[in-house]
């Protein structure tokens, strides 16, 4: 019956011990931390993965799939990376080592140490849901915590973007609208409600985001996006678009203010009960003037007075929009980029159609005829559905 010194020092024994100089001069080299993670946020080496030892045999085949590579382990002091290191050689990896004296040896020496920033405990409590997604993690929640996303319009697609994107933890959004709450609004516009009618949509959405969830720092521009103010409102800073406007202008000037500014666009509108997505996302697909270089004629648009719409499909087109752009936020996933997908609420049906950029589109194309912003005055035939 051997002790746990008896143990180690068998083990030691076995395996290869090198120290930080030697284990630095291993080329390509994968570097793993087999503590746990409570000893990862106090800081770890650079360029280490984390994998603690428990999770080692089981995840280290997806993480090193060729079993010559290089590979480094440590922990503390270089006890659990000896025992860790056995077990690699046993499912077959060849050059294997462990950190002698581990990373308080390293700190010792004055070596460079990775500070990683971390979720609170009760970030890390709001956000478990994601946390569980290997997709996400906690990497990512920090990367969306980070992101900036700028919602045009706080009424029926805007209501549920910002909704989720809030609850999500996009630690800042943007809101541009320029109307008052009131009573016609609340069929759809969920941000909305009773208490906050007659009040601007911009502070009634950032009161109950506030509610919602405190990460979230919402910016509030109570204004009608034009060629004035549009240059000013994205120089702030923005990762992407959220375009739930309602009009021709504003959707043009978004689409051209987009492709100079180069920030994609995750585009939704609504109809009665037809809803479309997309992403325009500048030099990767195709943009808004790819596929209407020109705003229809006044008889045409849709938008305005009279565009009825199904309460609930703001909240289907809205909440793909949000999808869309936690998805860009992240980087993952495949964006609709080059797809616009149509969702037509009374067939409960989708249809995807593949979308082309336009060499001869007036704003991304080769040789671009629009240069500059263009304000178009009015569209619709009867007034407005709002002033
Ligand atoms: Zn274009």
């Amino acid at each position: 019956m051997s002790t746990y010194r008896d143990l180690l020092s068998k083990t030691r024994a076995e395996i290869s011990e090198v120290d930080a100089a030697r284990a630095r001069a291993l080329d390509g080299a994968l570097w793993i931390d087999v503590r746990e993670i409570d000893e990862w946020e106090q800081g770890h080496l650079p360029g280490a993965v984390l994998v603690p030892r428990g999770n080692l045999e089981s995840r280290i085949e997806r993480i090193a799939p060729d079993k010559s590579r290089p590979v480094v382990l440590y922990c503390a002091v270089g006890a659990r990376s000896a025992f860790s290191a056995k077990t690699l050689s046993e499912l077959g990896y060849t050059d294997v080592h462990s950190l002698a004296g581990g990373i308080e040896d390293w700190k010792r020496d004055g070596l460079e140490l990775v500070m990683p920033r971390t979720l609170s405990p009760e970030r890390r409590a709001r956000y478990s849901r994601h946390l569980l997604i290997p997709e996400i993690g906690e990497a990512g929640q920090l990367k969306l915590l980070d992101s900036r996303v700028l919602l045009i319009g706080a009424g029926g697609l805007g209501s549920p973007a910002s909704l989720y994107l809030a609850a999500a933890g996009v630690g800042t959004l943007g809101l541009v609208d320029a109307d008052i709450v009131d009573e016609t609004n609340l069929q759809r516009q969920i941000v909305h409600s009773l208490d906050t009618l007659g009040t601007p949509k911009v502070d009634s959405a950032k009161r109950t985001i506030a509610s919602l969830n405190p990460d979230v720092n919402v910016v509030t521009y109570r204004e009608r996006l034009t060629s004035e103010n549009i240059d000013r409102i994205l120089d702030e800073g923005w990762d992407l678009i959220v375009d739930g406007a309602d009009n021709f202008p504003t959707r043009y000037l978004v689409n051209d203010a987009s492709v100079w500014h180069d920030i994609p666009v995750v585009h939704g509108s609504i109809f009665r009960f037809e809803g479309q997505v997309t992403v325009f996302k500048p030099k990767e697909g195709p943009c808004y003037r790819c596929l209407f270089p020109t705003p229809p004629p006044p008889e045409l648009a849709p938008s305005c007075a009279e565009g009825g719409v199904l309460g609930v499909l703001p909240g289907v087109v809205g909440s793909i929009q949000a999808t869309e752009a936690l998805k860009l936020a992240l980087g993952i996933g495949d964006a609709l980029v080059g797809r616009l997908l149509l969702y037509d609420a009374l067939a409960a049906s989708f249809t995807e159609v593949t979308l082309r950029r336009d060499p001869a589109c007036p704003v991304c194309g080769d040789e671009p005829t629009i240069t500059e912003y263009i304000d178009y005055v009015e569209f619709c035939a009867g007034p407005r559905a709002h002033a």
